[in-house]
């Protein structure tokens, strides 16, 4: 999946920050600071494998940038791993907290290693090390910088996280907060898996519920009866295909790295991620279609398009193929600048990774102020909505004469659970994002793209936070 044709994702990253900066107000020595990576930490750690061989891991954390604290991103488990993708990655990182109005700062690291080719052992000792080389040199902490995961780690990976960081840290009563994304036994938050896939779901359907941006697109408003297309099925791309399909979208197509399956009825995620795992592999799945190539599922006609696992698939040499109206960047920087020019010639709509996949980092940020106010959601108010919902409609039964059905009663006495507050606070997140892009966007005609407006939100809003931290007098 490496890009062979263009720049190195950083730069790609490089190249779309400076097509915003001109709609930008800020002198060229703060752009520059924006756009830079602060700290890099590159290292190299010796880890001794099952077979009792010595492995030198190479791994990654970059801050891109404190103007806020803590700094925040996730880690990723990849072979294909290097300082140039966790800059880029960091960046994107910085970018997408201050679009969705999460006060952090932006980071991501990385482990140069294939997490299939390991034992559990073999990644616990890896990810446990990992942790303490961060503690070593400071780059972890609940106020310092805040990992996650990302491709190839989960909530497993962030257990030994916590626990190493905890064991390094006796007595740190906000422990906890040193990572997101953690078992919800570990003090993780109800909501934080389906996060990002959730938070795609609300962008693009807010997107598809504008009418204007509808008609530009000759398509009717609304997801349902749309045709949607996911590229990998991971925890972002199967959620992604769960809320589509749930609100009435049909998933046509979905690819992985073995291969990719269509049907134009429409394909139920759970029953495909089920038959990979007795098969080994998404294909010869009932009643779908095999396509040849992975990558024919990206240049398959359908409404919207999903890539939802690496950088870089569409680009210079693909995207002129691909047939899609809208497509939502659920993983980090899957379209390159090239693929991007393409696209906006051909009036293709394409909703950019910066924001749209933020419901990830946006939950992170709830269960991070879970864990420093050592409270659960709902725990406080759950009860006291029930019985004032309780209160207020007996009172208008009793006024009308009327009473309510039992199924009735239940959902207007519903007081709110972790995980309703968590969804709520996204979906709001999302629209807002939504909104707030697409109006710079409008406001400005010359502005090429919705990425390009997306930077411009960003910049400005880190632009003012380094200015109101006065360091430019
Ligand atoms: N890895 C996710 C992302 O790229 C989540 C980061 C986080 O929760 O800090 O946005």
């Amino acid at each position: 999946m490496s890009n062979q044709h263009e720049y190195s994702f950083f730069q790609s990253v490089e190249k779309s920050f400076e097509k915003a900066t001109k709609f930008t107000k800020w002198e060229k020595g703060l752009l520059e600071q924006i756009k830079a990576c602060n700290s890099i930490y590159s290292m190299r750690f010796p880890v001794k494998m099952d077979d009792g061989r010595i492995e030198v891991i190479e791994a990654y954390r970059v801050q891109h940038s404190q103007h806020k604290s803590p700094c925040k991103g996730g880690i990723r488990f990849s072979d294909a791993v290097n300082q140039d993708e966790v800059m880029a990655l960091a960046s994107l990182m910085t970018y997408k907290c201050a679009i969705v109005n999460v006060p952090f700062g932006g980071a991501k690291g990385g482990i140069k290693i294939n997490p299939r080719q390991h034992s559990v052992y073999e990644l616990e000792k890896i990810t446990r090390r990992y942790t303490s080389e961060l503690v070593k040199k400071n780059f972890i902490g609940p106020g310092i910088d805040v990992p996650a995961p990302d491709y190839g780690t989960g909530e497993r990976e962030m257990a030994w996280i916590v626990d190493t960081y905890a064991s390094l840290k006796p007595g740190d009563i906000d422990a906890a907060g040193c990572v997101t994304g953690k078992p919800i036994t570990q003090g993780g938050v109800r909501g934080r898996k389906e996060a990002t896939g959730l938070g795609v779901f609300f962008g693009i359907r807010e997107v598809c519920n504008m009418p204007d941006v509808m008609k530009r697109l000759s398509l009717s408003t609304g997801v349902e009866g749309k045709t949607v297309i996911v590229q990998g099925m991971g925890n972002v791309g199967y959620h992604c295909a769960k809320f589509f399909r749930e609100h009435g979208s049909k998933v046509i197509a979905i690819a992985e790295y073995e291969g990719a399956i269509y049907n134009a009825g429409g394909l139920n995620e759970e029953e495909v991620f089920q038959h990979r795992k007795a098969t080994g592999s998404i294909l010869n799945f009932p009643g779908a279609t095999n396509l040849a190539n992975s990558s024919d599922a990206l240049e398959t006609a359908c409404d919207i398009l999903i890539p939802a696992a690496l950088e870089n698939v569409i680009n210079g040499s693909n995207a002129d193929r691909v047939k899609a109206r809208i497509i939502g960047e659920a993983a980090n920087g899957p379209l390159t600048p090239d693929a991007d020019d393409i696209f906006a010639k051909k009036g293709i709509l394409v909703v950019p990774d910066m924001y749209l996949n933020a419901g990830g980092v946006t939950v992170s940020y709830f269960e991070w102020l879970k864990n420093l106010s050592h409270v659960r959601y709902g725990r406080m108010e759950k009860r006291f909505t029930e019985n004032m919902n309780g209160n207020i409609l007996e009172q208008i039964e009793s006024l009308t004469g009327k009473k309510v059905s039992d199924a009735e009663r239940k959902v207007i006495q519903h007081g709110p659970e972790e995980v309703d507050l968590v969804h709520s606070g996204l979906e709001e997140t999302m629209i807002s994002a939504t909104r707030e892009i697409m109006d710079i966007w409008h406001k400005n005609p010359e502005i090429p793209d919705m990425r390009t407006a997306a930077y411009v939100c960003a910049i400005d809003k880190v632009g003012t936070s380094y200015a109101e931290l006065g360091i430019f007098p």
